[in-house]
């Protein structure tokens, strides 16, 4: 199986090649054509394995399909590091596109606080954000999410770990219900799976 056989838009193809990208991992095998046939997924996948391509491309490939303007795509982390590796990561892939994603995340310094709301106002198709920083700008006002169709929660057990467990659940209230809900996480306990019942519907499932 090639990356080909998923008949992604040529200009996904292209940032594919730039990135070196030849062979799809078995994460990217299973997961992207069920992302691309709209289903709500549940993934056991550890890092490392190439699962934020498996969820990236398929993402991408359905938002210039889409051609909607605003915010299509929430993709949440549980650290600033891990939202600055995704973001980097659709900055490659997205490269031929003329898709925009930016990273919003705490503890910066105020300047870094700037550059996230001018990237905010200058529009971009993608947030990748960790929930704590996201929750001040939705309870603010600052970000509109009604154009948005695809929410990607990464590390789902490490979000959990940490505690975001509420803030994720206060954070879906502001999204459409309409929409495609994607959970990613190294390990599937019981409480996770609790918690996917609340926000996804008739999910695929698939560990690797
Ligand atoms: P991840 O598990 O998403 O953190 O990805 C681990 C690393 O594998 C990242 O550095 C990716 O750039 C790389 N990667 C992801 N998919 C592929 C692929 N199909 N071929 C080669 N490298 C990949």
């Amino acid at each position: 199986i090639t990356f080909k056989d998923f008949n992604l838009i040529e200009a996904l193809q292209e940032g594919l090649d730039a990135m070196g990208f030849e062979t799809p991992t078995p994460i990217q095998q299973q997961a992207i054509p069920v992302i691309l046939s709209g289903k709500d997924l549940i993934a056991t996948a550890q890092t490392g394995t190439g699962k934020t391509a498996a969820f990236i491309l398929p993402i991408l490939h359905h938002i210039v399909s889409r051609q909607v303007q605003g915010v299509n795509a929430l993709i949440l982390a549980p650290t600033r590091e891990l939202a600055i590796q995704i973001d980097q990561q659709i900055q490659g892939l997205a490269y031929f596109l003329g898709i925009s994603s930016i990273p919003i995340y705490g503890g910066g310094d105020g300047v870094t606080w700037d550059q996230q709301k001018k990237a905010l106002q200058m529009g971009a198709e993608i947030i990748v954000a960790t929930p704590g920083r996201l929750i001040a700008l939705l309870q603010g006002g600052k970000i509109n999410l009604e154009s948005l169709r695809y929410l990607i929660l990464d590390e789902a057990d490490r979000m959990m770990d940490m505690g975001f467990s509420e803030d994720l659940l206060t954070i879906v209230n502001y999204l459409p219900t309409k929409r495609q809900t994607l959970l990613f996480s190294a390990t599937m306990p019981p409480k996770i799976r609790k918690f996917s019942k609340q926000i996804l519907v008739d999910p695929a499932e698939i560990s690797i």
